[in-house]
């Protein structure tokens, strides 16, 4: 019985695989790898692989879909590295906690997916939710029920108690209780690696922590040290063992310096950063993800009466606006970074504005587009497969009309999105797509 399925489901794959290709006609390419755009070039796209990147227009066989983008400039498909799809701050983001069921909030997050899928971002690395929704959307996105992007997800990030990412930072005590590793709050190195292997077992993509205060959570301190160096020492050891890496929430320094000597992979936001955590993250390698778009957001927020909680606020005025200057000097000082944008603080599907504040703290449009895609996937040590237009990899395309390259804006503007080999958005408009479950 079972061989007959497999036997099936190989020939139906074998005739597929014979007869449909897809072929995009690019004006101009950026392939995620080269330095500069290629003019008329064809991708071949075989079973959601690209079969071949060819010089000029080839035409398409009978049976082959012709896909003309002449006129535009086709890039590899947008990865933001830092997103939040379960949540989107508002006014009410701090009673939605107790007034939202969790069939809610999973249900608003596919919106949020949607949005992000058709503003041209095809992979996302989802850094913290309530625990489940992101595990969840992911299953349901790759099984093609939800559109949405490739997920990556941490789940519930982990944080120490009364730290940035307590879920019940700032709520009555007797309502509060007293979270433990399960809900993602540690205290101590036992704590520490049963809340890694609790999202080992949540089934988690990577691991979150939040190393230092921050600014959104009802805590007095946006930026002090969270974690000691030897729960970091569990937290990342363990992490290693499950096959997972360790993306470090840090404003302040002390806690940024403690986590990237206890060997994360990448840190988030990273305010504060100064020339000591400069030079051991370039001696360790870590990425940084800069999330300006996050700062500018809530700096913008702290301006108005009556949005975050008082608490909050003068947090937002303080540390949001520091990290333009940051990312200037991480990059000039080569610190490796990859695309990220903390969406959820700022609207689903704005994505793209943190290319423009790229450009705009200096960082050449090339080198934006590329931490978005190539440096992107090596942060997810997901290279052999994604982040670049080559042979083998997996069709994730993405279209925009002018050149990005003189004029960056565009990317806000995506008119053509691919993912997977499949069409989710063409000519500016949304393409609906009924595909039968993966199982
Ligand atoms: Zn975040």
């Amino acid at each position: 019985m079972r061989i007959g399925i497999v036997l099936v489901i190989a020939v139906a794959g074998f005739t597929a695989s014979a007869n449909a290709r897809t072929i995009v006609h690019a004006g101009h390419l950026i392939d995620g790898v080269g330095n500069a755009a290629r003019d008329n070039v064809s991708v071949v796209i075989e079973n959601g692989r690209i079969a071949e990147v060819a010089t000029g227009f080839v035409p398409g066989a009978a049976g082959d879909e012709v896909i003309d983008l002449s006129n535009q400039t086709v890039l590899p498909g947008l990865m933001d590295m830092h997103t939040h799809l379960a949540h989107q701050l508002s006014r009410t983001s701090y009673m939605d906690e107790f007034t939202m069921n969790p069939t809610d909030v999973a249900i608003r997050s596919t919106y949020y997916a949607r949005l992000t899928l058709l503003a041209g971002f095809t992979t996302v690395r989802d850094l913290g939710d309530d625990g489940m929704t992101t595990v969840s959307l992911r299953k349901e996105i790759a099984a093609g029920h939800v559109v949405g992007p490739r997920i990556f997800t941490a789940g519930k990030s982990l944080a120490t108690t009364g730290g940035h990412a307590d879920p019940t930072s700032g709520w009555c005590q007797p309502l509060a209780g007293d979270p433990g590793p399960r809900e993602g709050v540690v205290s101590g190195v036992d704590d520490a690696r049963k809340a890694v292997r609790q999202r080992y077992k949540d089934g988690s993509d990577w691991i979150k922590i939040t190393a230092t205060g921050g600014v959104l959570s009802m805590a007095t301190s946006g930026d002090n040290a969270q974690f000691t160096d030897d729960e970091l020492k569990a937290l990342v050891e363990t992490a290693k063992d499950y096959g997972f890496q360790v993306a470090a929430h840090a404003h302040g320094a002390e806690g940024m310096l403690r986590a990237v000597n206890a060997g994360v992979a990448s840190i988030e936001h990273g305010t504060y950063m100064n020339d000591e955590i400069i030079k051991a993250m370039k001696k360790h390698g870590t990425y940084y993800v800069p999330t300006i778009l996050a700062g500018v957001t809530v700096a913008e927020l702290s301006k108005q009466d009556d949005y975050l909680p008082e608490v909050v606020r003068p947090k937002a005025a303080k540390i949001g606006p520091q990290i333009k200057g940051t990312f200037t000097k991480a990059y000039k000082a080569g610190v490796k970074i990859a695309f990220g944008t903390d969406c959820g603080v700022s609207e689903h599907g704005g994505n793209a504005r943190e290319f423009e504040l790229m450009v705009e703290c200096g960082m050449p449009p090339m080198e934006a587009i590329k931490a978005a895609t190539m440096g992107a996937a090596k942060l997810l040590r997901a290279e052999d497969r994604l982040g670049s237009v080559e042979k083998g990899k997996i069709a994730d395309l993405v279209a925009v009309k002018d050149n990005p390259l003189t004029n960056i804006s565009t990317l806000r503007d995506v008119t053509f999105v691919m993912k997977d080999g499949v069409v989710y958005k063409k000519d500016g408009a949304a393409v609906e797509t009924a595909r039968a479950s993966k199982k």
